[in-house]
């Protein structure tokens, strides 16, 4: 939802992104390598080869998703270090970049929604927000803009600083050589499928699916007549929930899945099992009454409805008896 209707309609005359030939390239060259990796994976390569596959894609949503995400973009809870290292690791396994950059630039896209200094402006449509945007670098006027965005909570952050300095390492360290390792390994997988599926097909499935972090809601909800419905209500029939404009409105709940889910997603139950654990404690969200409370609140005050609802923020901890299972997590205190 945009805060301003007006901005999401309104013809600017936009500033061109140039294109940026090297990422191009590079992902067309993954697309390529995918397709061959999908045919290798159906044809030729262990059903293991494939299954460990699916299990770092796994890994790394859960890196994007609970880490750069919900930790380190919306602080959503907070994470033990050993959590840290583990979400840094897992987001590593995705090859998009250092956190730090991610949440930038993702913090650029919360604070300029749906406007033409939002680097994944979903007013542009599927193709914009889902491939186009990626391979077209930021103008002047949102690469200073994401140069002002307030980092001092990453940069005082040593696991997300580690992962800044020494990222290309890491990369070849996390995203290529070990997982061509462990097959040739220990089930003695041919190198060609290895590389195809596990580096390259798994690269390329992990990119759409972190894309479809922004273009999800361009496809959701579409309307006859309407190519760029945001606030439509078919988003709630087919989704029994209005996802993006809860996530643009409350950030900083945890429960808020990437993918239209609320609370049932396995990137909350794995937040509320480190949790249970220990590993992650403060959890934010927001209950019914404190929605109705907001909502009063706002009306009596006239203030912004964003902050009324952040004063109703809960932070919680999960009891260990109860950590899969979101009904008693409602009722938190
Ligand atoms: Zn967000």
């Amino acid at each position: 939802m945009c805060d301003n209707k007006a901005d999401c309609d309104e013809k600017v005359e936009e500033p061109t992104r140039e294109d940026d030939w090297p990422k191009f390239l590079f992902f067309n060259y993954i697309q390529i390598l995918t397709i061959y990796g999908l045919y290798l994976g159906v044809t030729k390569a262990s059903f293991l080869t494939s299954l460990f596959c699916g299990f770092l894609i796994g890994l790394g949503v859960i890196g994007v998703t609970a880490g750069a995400h919900r930790l380190w973009a919306h602080r959503s809870y907070t994470a033990t270090n050993s959590l840290k290292i583990f979400l840094m690791l897992c987001h590593t396994l995705v090859g998009q970049g250092s956190i730090y950059e991610w949440v930038k630039y993702h913090r650029l896209h919360h604070e300029q929604f749906c406007t033409h200094n939002d680097p994944y402006n979903p007013t542009k449509g599927f193709i914009y927000t889902h491939v186009y945007c990626f391979i077209r670098k930021p103008t002047p006027e949102q690469e200073e803009l994401a140069n002002k965005i307030d980092m001092s909570d990453l940069e005082q952050d040593s696991v997300v600083m580690f992962q800044k300095r020494y990222y290309w390492i890491l990369y070849a360290l996390i995203m290529v050589i070990l997982p061509l390792y462990v097959p040739l390994k220990f089930w003695h997988e041919t190198f060609i499928c290895t590389a195809f599926i596990v580096v390259w097909m798994r690269h390329g499935l992990i990119l759409h699916l972190s894309w479809l972090i922004y273009s999800a809601s361009t496809v959701l909800g579409l309307k006859k007549g309407e190519r760029y419905p945001l606030d439509t209500n078919a988003i709630f029939l087919i989704k029994k929930k209005f996802w993006l404009q809860y996530h643009y409105l409350v950030p900083w709940d945890y429960q808020t899945g990437e993918f239209g889910n609320y609370g049932v997603d396995y990137v909350s139950k794995f937040i509320r099992v480190c949790a249970a654990l220990d590993y992650a404690s403060d959890l934010r969200m927001i209950d019914s009454s404190g929605v109705k409370n907001a909502l009063e609140a706002c009306f009596k005050t006239k203030k912004n409805i964003k902050d009324c609802l952040l004063e109703e923020n809960l932070s919680s901890s999960v009891p260990k008896d109860h950590y899969l299972r979101p009904s008693k997590f409602y009722n938190a205190s």
